[in-house]
């Protein structure tokens, strides 16, 4: 009996320091891209979690006190930077967990080492919008830099958790490949399209396009976050029609309401994609989230 205790007991420890070890790392991300692709890097050492829900507007999260709460036990913070999650530095402060401040081994900006797009030059006034002030935020909707992203997420890992650098590293490059796949492969079939010209309502396109040799022939929004009117699309739709834009590319978190208007002025089609992985059943991970916009612009196209 007293063998059979000591067992039992000397199990439970065991099994106890199991569990203890395969998810010693907490990584808090901003949103369920940068969760999924810590997720693909880290894999078992870690457990991850966004702040923000695949359905929120990026430049708008609504903060809540458990945000604060998984920030104080975080041991990695990973963000997209470039001001678009600047709702999460008041969070941070709040948190008061010097490892995820950004001076601290946990703290991973994944736009460290990017080439930025429309970076303002010159006076930056509130007539240009108020959203983009250090140059437009939006790469991770480009899949390359989901690597960079990667890289910077997994520099983090490793400051925080020496031991597992081969492991990783591994996992990096694993995903890297992943994603240059999906490159080939959304290359082949945006190379289709029987225009270049795309009209987003939003400014988050920049990267995309430029990955893909597409253009950006107007923007619903007249300037990063400001309201549609209905002369500016009375005035875009006119273009639109005359220049025989087909898509009108939109993130599926917003109303239906302008791009339908644009759409039914001009003869386009409005794709409404995931921009954040899960806000789809389609989009289950980073690479998947891809699949499906390439796939819905493709057949808005047609
Ligand atoms: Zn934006």
């Amino acid at each position: 009996m007293r063998m059979l205790a000591a067992l039992l007991i000397a199990g439970a420890v065991a099994s106890l320091s199991v569990s203890a070890a395969a998810a010693e790392l907490r990584v808090i991300a901003v949103d369920t891209n940068l969760a999924d692709i810590a997720k693909q890097v880290a894999g078992d050492r870690a457990s991850v979690e966004s702040l923000a829900r695949p359905s929120d507007d990026p430049h708008h999260v609504v903060a809540r006190p458990s945000m604060i709460v998984k920030l104080s036990r975080a041991d990695v913070f990973a963000r997209i930077g470039m001001g678009l999650d600047m709702w999460a530095d008041a969070l941070l402060d709040r948190a008061g967990n010097a490892s995820v401040q950004p001076d601290g081994k946990g703290y991973a900006d994944c736009s460290r080492g990017l080439r930025a797009l429309d970076v303002p030059t010159g006076r930056i006034d509130p007539s240009m919008g108020d959203l983009h002030p250090e140059g437009n935020p939006h790469y991770l909707l480009d899949p390359a830099q989901g690597i960079l992203a990667a890289g910077n997420i997994a520099a983090a890992l490793i400051r925080v958790d020496p031991a597992g650098q081969a492991y990783y590293h591994s996992r990096f490059l694993q995903f890297g490949e992943r994603v240059k796949a999906g490159l080939q492969r959304w290359s082949t079939a945006l190379k289709g399209l029987p225009s270049r010209d795309v009209v987003p309502f939003h400014k988050s396109w920049a990267y995309f396009l430029a990955r893909f040799g597409l253009r950006e022939f107007g923007v619903l929004e007249p300037k990063p976050g400001v309201e549609p009117s209905p002369g500016h699309v009375g005035a875009l739709g006119q273009s639109i029609k005359r220049a025989g834009v087909k898509v009108i590319l939109c993130e599926s978190f917003r109303s239906k309401r302008w791009p339908d208007l644009l759409a039914g002025q001009c003869g386009a089609t409005a794709a409404f994609v995931p921009v954040a992985v899960g806000a789809d059943p389609q989009a289950g991970d980073y690479v998947a989230m891809f699949d499906t916009i390439v796939q819905r612009l493709v057949s808005a196209a047609r």
